[in-house]
């Protein structure tokens, strides 16, 4: 780990007014903000990001940090802890798929210790991007290659990928706000933001070392889930190669909501498997408005993986995504009527 200074925001204003050499978050930022630090003090200890600053986001809990449900949605302070969201009574009831995402990630310790703002902006897993004795990572080193299409590649990504960069998108939670259509609220030095969720994260494009849209010194400071009936009746279904502390090789996240047989509203977000936080809006169309059987929720997952890219060692992430899809619905299907009514 290479020296750095290190200061405390005492509130959203100075924290704006010292991050603005955030840059995108990317690694070469000479300033990163610091909320858990799960993941940047991980990534500087392997000097994959090496800051000369580090602006510490802990007082924004005082403010920042509250969990609020009301009749049209649920509130997140963007500091609240994961282990604190994942056991919240109303979350679990309500938006049991927030609720599962957030328990079944990581482990306990890292649970009581990171934030869902920091949660949403992990970093890939992929190898060559974590170790920086590989030169060739577009990621970490802009126009350098990418080690991955040709190497070891099982655990990356076959959706919306490109020869750039083929990482895969790690996290858990932003597979469930992708499904349930949340927003976020942003601060920076040119004013507050509020915006689709599915906007923050980059497709993958000929830059891959820029990950999201945040402007140089914006801060997340909440996340906004709209009150639904396909939210209460959501789950997450998470394969990993280990039963726990493991991140997903493929994960589903789906909202439904049921008219008799007939499916009223459905939305599918997956992970593991693709470059971003995903959704399936093509498997969703083809579901919507007819009786939820085994083979539409097998169609569905065909739908789902249409233009999916294996490298190789990565192909057999087609057909488990296809399996995990058809799962997750088949699970939300058996789930009880939801009380709340579109
Ligand atoms: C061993 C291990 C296993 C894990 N397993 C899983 C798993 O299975 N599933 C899963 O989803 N995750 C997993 N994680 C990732 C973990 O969930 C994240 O590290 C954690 O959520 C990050 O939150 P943090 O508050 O610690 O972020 P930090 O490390 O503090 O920050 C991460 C990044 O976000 C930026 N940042 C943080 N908060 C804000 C904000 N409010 N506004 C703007 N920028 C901000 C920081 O500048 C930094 O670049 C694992 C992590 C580890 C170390
Ligand atoms: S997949 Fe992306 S992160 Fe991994 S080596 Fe290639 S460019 Fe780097």
């Amino acid at each position: 780990m290479r020296p750095f200074s290190y200061a405390r925001a005492p509130d959203l204003s100075q924290a704006v007014r010292l991050g603005q050499h955030t840059g995108q978050g990317q690694t070469d930022a000479p300033v990163q903000f610091l909320a858990g630090g799960t993941t940047l003090y991980d990534l500087m200890k392997l000097d994959v990001m090496v800051p000369e600053h580090v602006i510490d986001l802990t007082p924004l809990r005082g403010g920042h940090a509250s969990i609020t449900p009301s009749a049209d949605g649920l509130r997140l302070g963007a500091f609240a802890r994961m282990a604190q969201v994942a056991a919240h009574p109303v979350v679990r009831a309500d938006y049991p798929v927030l609720a599962e995402s957030l328990q079944l990630a990581a482990s306990a310790q890292i649970r009581n210790m990171a934030t869902l703002g920091g949660n949403v902006l992990q970093r890939t897993r992929c190898t060559y991007f974590r170790d920086p004795s590989w030169a060739a990572c577009n990621k970490r080193n802009p126009g350098s290659g990418c080690a991955a299409v040709d190497g070891f590649n099982r655990n990356h990504a076959v959706l919306g990928t490109n020869a750039s960069c083929i990482a895969q998108y790690p996290g858990d939670w932003a597979v469930a706000l992708m499904a349930l259509e949340a927003e976020i609220d942003l601060v920076g030095p040119l004013g507050a933001r509020h915006l689709p969720f599915a906007s923050l994260h980059r497709s993958a494009d000929k830059q891959p070392h820029l990950e999201t849209n945040l402007r140089p010194g914006e801060v997340i400071t909440a996340f906004f889930i709209p009150a639904t009936a396909y939210a209460q009746r959501s789950v997450y279904v998470k394969v990993r190669d280990r039963a726990s502390y493991e991140f997903a090789i493929a994960s589903a996240a789906v909202a439904l909501e049921m008219d008799g047989d007939i499916v009223r509203q459905v939305r599918i977000g997956l992970g593991g498997m693709a470059y971003r936080p995903w959704r399936a809006h093509n498997a969703e169309t083809m579901l919507t408005g007819k009786p939820l059987t085994d083979a539409a929720a097998e169609a569905a997952g065909q739908a789902a993986m249409e233009g999916a890219v294996g490298r190789g060692q990565n192909d057999y992430k087609i057909a488990l995504g296809r399996q995990t899809i058809m799962r997750a619905l088949m699970q939300a299907k058996a789930m009880p009527a939801p009380s709340r009514k579109a």
